[in-house]
């Protein structure tokens, strides 16, 4: 029996993992180690000439972070995954291979904050460029791309949540366009939603969030589908042509659907070191092991406070694709069936100083700059995250003066109900 065949709640238990070879132990040891000794000079030399996988030196592989690769990749239905240090660090492990100076990006306006920092700042230092649409404009994604686009970027369900990608109508585009389609689905989870089911080429995760679920330890994921073929231009050498550093090895050539992953370990994890730490990985393994449940719970729940929140005559609005109001409810439904995920925005009549006085009065939400914790967390983006923007540049984000992000967690409903409720009637008064 192959492990593509088992369903998802077994994948995410067994697959990647096996009984210890050494030992015998069933759960996943943390292979505490960062070298490992050659049987003899030969296998040294067949390791690092990519003639033999196996493990050298855990700067590139690591029993435990493997095991938590294959898990990843299994539940997202791809190829092969690359574990990072971090969810930014998988961002520019994905986008490494296919940009050069010159090249550029055509990212959603709709992302984690972070990573519009990261693609608006910093990666301008590589040469790169992100130029930023409206992805429910797809023509507007074709127009701004050029001869020079290399990749496609958006989120599943974007951050700070309400806003449902239509992924097969942007992988459309990118195919047109013949570059890869790169999907961040942490905010959705592999059991809300798999990119790679609806034409994404990519998926990146900071498995920081929903995946370790607990909030224990930063980390991140390249996944790849093993489905775009690189050799259909010449936009992507690194990919495609000789590689001096292994002897003119030519990735694609020579891993066909494991290329992009060889590639990240070979010379990404090699030369950039966004490694993860054997120890992230096992948590992270620990986590996954539950994750379709807490997803069921961390959706079951937001759909419950949601329409709670709507229905308070305190409460503006409500930006949640689970709600019939929601201009992406019928979106939603499509591509994510199973749950509009458990990040939401809502906006309270008090304006700017009640929302301060409510996340000061929460009890049982912790006031914090997270998400997918099972604990429930309430951000107030104005005055944190996004203060340094102006109101006009905040209201644009989604994070006006009286909008806090909820991420809910997966306690008794209605205990989050009653603490938001409290919190709600000492910040209107
Ligand atoms: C948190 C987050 C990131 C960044 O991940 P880190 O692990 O914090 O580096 C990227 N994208 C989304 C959607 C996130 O929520």
């Amino acid at each position: 029996m192959t492990e593509r065949s088992l369903g998802f709640d077994t994948l995410q238990i067994h697959a990647g993992a096996r009984p210890d070879p050494a030992t015998g132990a069933r759960q996943t040891p943390i292979y505490q180690t960062t070298a490992y000794v050659f049987r003899d000079a030969d296998h040294a030399a067949a390791l690092f000439n990519l003639q033999e996988v196996g493990y050298i030196y855990s700067r590139l592989t690591n029993p435990t972070v493997a095991a938590f690769q294959e898990r990843i990749a299994a539940l997202e239905g791809g190829a092969g995954a690359v574990c990072t240090s971090s969810g930014h660090a998988a961002q520019i492990m994905a986008l490494f291979p296919l940009m050069a100076p010159g090249r550029n990006v055509i990212a959603s306006t709709r992302l984690y904050g972070g990573t519009v920092t990261q693609l608006t700042q910093t990666i301008r230092r590589f040469g790169w460029e992100a130029r930023f649409v409206d992805f429910d404009d797809t023509d507007a994604i074709e127009a701004a791309a050029d001869e020079n686009t290399r990749a496609v970027f958006c989120e599943s369900i974007a951050n700070p949540g309400g806003y449902v990608t239509d992924i097969p109508a942007v992988a459309e585009v990118s195919k047109r366009l013949g570059v890869p389609l790169i999907v961040d689905n942490t905010s959705a989870t592999p059991w809300l939603c798999r990119p790679f089911d609806h034409g994404a080429d990519l998926v990146v995760h900071s498995t920081t969030k929903y995946l370790t679920g607990n909030g224990t330890a930063t980390g991140g994921a390249v996944v790849d589908s093993g489905r775009f073929d690189w050799s259909a231009s010449d936009k992507f050498p690194s990919l495609t042509e000789p590689e001096p550093a292994y002897h003119g090895l030519k990735f694609h050539e020579t891993f066909g659907a494991m290329a992009f992953t060889f590639h990240g370990i070979a010379i990404g994890l090699r030369d950039l070191g966004m490694t993860m730490a054997p120890q992230t990985a096992f948590l992270g393994l620990l986590g996954t092991e539950t994750l379709s449940l807490r997803m069921a719970r961390h959706v079951e729940n937001a759909q419950k406070v949601a329409a709670w929140l709507e229905a308070d005559p305190r409460v503006e609005f409500v930006t949640y694709a689970g709600l019939p109001s929601s201009p992406y409810h019928d979106r939603a439904r499509r591509l994510y069936p199973k749950g509009a995920g458990a990040l939401f925005t809502f906006a309270l009549k008090g304006g700017y100083e009640s929302c301060v006085k409510l996340v000061d009065s929460v009890a049982l939400f912790s006031h914090v700059a997270n998400l997918g914790d099972t604990r429930s967390l309430i951000i107030h983006s104005a005055s944190t995250t996004h203060r340094q923007l102006s109101p006009e540049q905040q209201e644009a984000a989604g994070a006006g003066a009286n909008v806090l992000r909820l991420s809910i967690g997966i306690e008794d409903a209605d205990d989050i109900i009653a603490d938001l409720d409290q919190a709600m009637a000492k910040a209107t008064v």
